[in-house]
């Protein structure tokens, strides 16, 4: 936003461009004043920018000196032409002298002002690269201006004082253009509104003007004359704009120069020197007449140059397009996405990131080898390309990483509805290797861009999402909140301290009774582990066993729980069976069977009356964990997929596993409101098990409504806060207890 001192400033300039049209507008009508008036134009811009110059190098702190030199550069010009009216009325050559050396000083201070505005130090082959791209057009430069204003004047004028000028001013004129291409190689302009872009085009129309001024001052030209003039002011109110817009905004002459980032067009400067230097020679070969004996051999030159330019562009296309690309699966990598992000923000494209991260691909490539895992890779990355649309940018940005950046986001929905849509499009495509299929699942975190937002504060926040979303279990996804807080510490904390957790006997099991909803009457009990913290007091399983999950402390943790769940099954009824969940990293412990048996064998609990349940997202990412299931079924246990619905698998998966029971998750029981929309999932997900032979569990109960509605689409089983929250074994005692008793009345 511009500061109202700067907005003040803006309007002067549009005044003082408005009255210098002007002028040039009178001048062109009264030939006689037409140049004094320029003159006059020149003089009121330098003071101008000189003052502006002056306030930019007080405001910018630690780097004034550009701004002293341009301001110093301006102050020179108006000496120049004080020097320049002495001269014409006095007619002296010692003030013609005097002026011709105060002119070179301020194509001096241009040109060292813009060397010091945004140009940092390379060092070593880059600096040497830097060089040799500028002495290039550098040489171009050159020819020209040898052309144009050196030679007219060293062949046919005799030596003077007044060479002074005549030499220097076209060489003062190659030093600021050099100064203009040495930033530009630099890539310091990238933004057209910055201090630096308008100072450097300013310097470069300045040097152009003042090129074809002395070759018009040659040849007598008035229309070559007039547009030079023209050219000059427009240079002269750029060069003041330069500050204003230091003035008015938050940047300074060598704000944010980007200087590994050159915008592409800007490295093709030395080979466009090149070519115009080819094409430059034949011209001149063809008009001065020159073609025999010079024409071929100019002519050959010429084109060996454009040959060598073109093939240097091509091979810099190669490198730049090399430098953005991930070379395994043909997407951008970081480089490219971070250029892509920087592009989205400048055109205010409204970006959005979608940060994926691979779940599982580790035992991937343990299991199969690295060739398998490119070539999961490379599925993935088929999958991402063909699950997006319009302008977006998908990259590879780590082994198992991807990102997404998508353009015209306004809001969290659309952002989410991708999200949906790649989750969707993985789990429909899983990859075969030989016999096997491969389940492709992810975690995605999302940010949608707002106004003031940096390109690193995006990326975070959609790394932050993406942390939560792992954390939250496999295959979904999570929208950026404001507030949303980065987990990995406080996770870290937590996993130090489940360590000991289990010793200092931190941890409690509680029981949620299962009930036949007609009755109201436990038919078993699931067990839930609660974390009682010395210090944090009470720690909610949401918070602590992702994090155990992902420490492998819910091995032990898990074990204990079930054995302290066989220990009070044995304090029911006969006929209670008890629910105990195991985790996905449990199941892929090589000897979750073995441990599971022991405790039942140590507790001497019957298997039959042991139920695990397992979420559906672990029975999908591991085939390993299936044979595990198929021999714990055969020694009787039940197998329960927890939160069934919400693990986007393909249903196919479900006639092929070990499976008893589905429990519907309690997101599509609280839908459950009368009506066929809010009872679609639910009454699919019985239909499916009616289908399959399996039995249901609804989960999350807490309105007699939903247990009526459950009923009448035919489930009659179910958990939730309407029956018992999660209950102290005395207090699931005491419940058995009484029911029993009930029970014995009504018998
Ligand atoms: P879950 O296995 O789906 O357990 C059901 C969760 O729903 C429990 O949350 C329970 O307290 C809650 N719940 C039950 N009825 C209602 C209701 O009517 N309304 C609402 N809003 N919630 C209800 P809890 O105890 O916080 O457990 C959360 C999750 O933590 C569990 O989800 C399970 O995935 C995990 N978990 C808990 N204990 C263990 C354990 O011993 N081992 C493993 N691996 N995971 C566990
Ligand atoms: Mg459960
Ligand atoms: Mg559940």
């Amino acid at each position: 936003m511009p500061s109202r001192a700067g907005r003040r400033w803006a309007a002067g300039l549009a005044g003082l461009s408005v009255a210098a049209v002007a002028g040039q507008v009178i001048g062109l009508l009264d030939r006689e004043s037409g140049p004094w008036i320029t003159i006059l134009t020149l003089v009121v811009l330098d003071v101008v920018g000189a003052v502006c110059c002056f306030r930019a190098a007080r405001r910018s702190g630690t780097k004034p000196g550009a701004w002293w030199l341009i301001a110093a550069g301006r102050l020179t010009e108006i000496v120049t032409f004080g020097l320049y009216a002495v001269a014409q009325s006095t007619g002296g050559t010692f003030w013609l002298a005097a002026m011709m050396i105060s002119r070179t000083a301020m194509y001096v201070c241009f040109a060292l002002g813009a060397f010091g505005a945004g140009l940092g130090h390379f060092r070593g082959r880059r600096r040497a690269a830097l060089v040799a791209e500028v002495g290039t057009v550098l040489g171009a430069g050159f020819m020209a201006i040898w052309y144009v204003a050196l030679e007219p004047v060293l062949a046919h004028e005799s030596p003077r004082l007044l060479w002074i000028g005549t030499i220097a001013w076209p060489l003062g004129d190659l030093l600021m253009l050099t100064a203009v291409a040495a930033i530009i190689l630099r890539g310091a302009v990238t933004r057209f509104a910055a201090p630096v872009t308008v100072y450097t085009v300013g310097i470069g129309i300045w040097a152009v003007a003042d090129i074809l001024m002395t070759r018009t001052a040659a040849t007598h030209s008035d229309v070559g004359n007039m547009v030079a003039g023209w050219m000059l002011i427009a240079a002269g109110v750029l060069v003041t704009a330069a500050p204003l817009v230091a003035l008015s905004s938050a940047r300074d002459l060598s704000h944010h120069p980007r200087i590994t980032k050159a915008p592409a067009w800007s490295t093709y400067l030395p080979m466009v020197a090149m070519i115009c230097g080819g094409l430059f020679m034949l011209a001149v070969t063809l008009i001065e007449r020159q073609f025999m004996p010079w024409g071929g051999l100019v002519l050959g030159l010429t084109l060996m140059t454009c040959a060598a330019a073109g093939r240097q562009m091509l091979s810099l296309r190669d490198s730049r397009a090399l430098l953005i690309t991930d070379a395994l699966t043909g997407l951008a990598n970081r480089a490219g996405l971070d250029d892509g992000l920087d592009r989205a923000m400048k055109r205010g494209e409204h970006p959005a990131i979608l940060l994926i991260d691979l779940d599982g691909f580790k035992l991937v490539n343990d299991a199969y080898g690295h060739a398998v895992g490119d070539a999961y890779l490379v599925h993935v990355a088929h999958q991402l390309r063909g699950g997006i649309r319009g302008k977006s940018t998908i990259a590879r940005i780590g082994g198992d990483e991807f990102a997404v950046l998508l353009t015209e986001i306004v809001n969290d929905e659309q952002a989410g509805a991708v999200c949906k849509r790649l989750l969707a499009s993985m789990a429909a495509h899983p990859v075969v290797v030989d016999d096997d299929t491969l389940p492709v699942r992810a975690s995605i975190g999302a940010a949608v861009h707002e106004p003031g937002l940096d390109d690193k504060t995006l990326i975070r926040r959609a790394d932050v999402a993406m942390y939560q979303s792992k954390r939250a279990g496999s295959h979904g996804f999570t929208l950026y909140q404001p507030g949303m807080v980065d987990r990995r510490a406080a996770d870290a904390a937590i996993a130090d301290d489940l360590q000991q957790a289990l010793g200092r006997n931190e941890m409690k099991v509680v029981y949620q009774p299962i009930v036949d909803t007609a009755t109201g009457h436990a038919l078993g009990a699931e067990a839930l582990l609660r974390w009682q913290h010395t210090v944090r007091g009470l720690i909610r399983p949401d918070e602590f066993i992702p994090v155990a999950e992902r420490s492998g402390t819910i091995i032990p943790i898990g074990l204990w729980v079930l054995e302290q769940a066989l220990i009070q099954l044995l304090a029911c009824r006969e006929e209670m069976y008890i629910s105990v969940n195991l985790s996905p990293r449990q199941l892929r412990e090589p000897t979750i069977v073995h441990d599971v048996l022991a405790v039942l064998e140590r507790t001497g609990a019957p298997a039959r009356r042991l139920i695990l349940e397992i979420t559906e997202s672990a029975l999908v990412d591991d085939n390993s964990g299936i044979a595990a299931l198929h021999e714990l079924r055969s020694h009787g246990i039940r197998i329960a997929v927890d939160d069934f619905g919400t693990g986007y698998s393909s249903l196919q998966y479900l006639t092929r596993l070990p499976v008893d029971i589905l429990k519907i998750d309690r997101s599509f029981v609280a839908e459950l409101d009368g009506s066929p929309e809010g009872a679609a999932v639910t009454t699919a997900i019985i239909h499916l098990a009616t289908v399959l032979r399996l039995r249901t569990i609804a989960e999350g109960i807490e309105t007699p409504a939903q247990a009526d509605e459950l009923r009448i689409l035919g489930c009659t089983t179910g958990q939730g806060y309407l029956y018992a929250k999660p209950l102290t074994p005395e207090e699931l005692a005491t419940r058995v207890r009484a029911e029993k008793l009930s029970a014995a009345r009504t018998d």
